[in-house]
């Protein structure tokens, strides 16, 4: 029957269009955050899709003092540590976060993993003293490097969010 194809068509394209948690039209990348123009509609979608990258980039926007920097890059650079990470400066008042991610799969996970190290530092968790206290949750993984549980929960969770919506769209 063609006028069930198409409502099919009608349903499916409604699918494809909504997330599947109905997030808050404040969602998005804030016009301030520096990221090069070919990727930021890929952030936009990720952010726009995901309640955890929502209310991360909402509660960085929120914060006058942080200023967000997102390099997307192909490949690692010879002697990275790590397949992502955040360089943080502090001017003054102003904390200066500079995150770097690889162009892949795995972009949805490393950038909530990222941005909730945007967040500590805004919540002014210190990494020194808490990687000293035993089951913090925060590792120190050598010199001035840490690891937290919670940056690795957030990317997990973001992870999920998106691959349930991925996987309702294909049905
Ligand atoms: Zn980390």
């Amino acid at each position: 029957m063609p006028l069930c194809a198409a409502a099919g068509a009608a349903v499916l394209l409604l699918k494809l269009a909504l997330p599947l948690v109905p997030l808050p039209a404040e969602c998005g990348v804030p016009a301030d955050v520096e990221v090069a123009p070919v990727y930021r509609p890929v952030i936009e979608r990720l952010v726009t899709r995901s309640p955890t990258l929502c209310a991360q980039m909402r509660r960085i926007a929120a914060d006058d003092r942080v200023v967000l920097r997102i390099v997307v890059a192909h490949g690692l650079r010879p002697g990275a540590c790590c397949r992502a990470s955040t360089r943080f400066v502090r001017r003054g008042v102003r904390l200066e976060a500079n995150v770097r991610l690889p162009a892949s799969a795995e972009l949805p996970e490393l950038l909530a993993h990222e941005l909730e190290h945007v967040v500590e530092q805004i919540e002014g968790l210190d990494l020194v003293r808490l990687s000293r206290v035993r089951d913090s949750g925060v590792y120190r993984i050598e010199g001035n490097r840490f690891e937290t549980l919670r940056a690795q929960a957030a990317g997990r969770a973001a992870r999920q969010e998106l691959e349930t919506i991925a996987f309702d769209a294909r049905r």
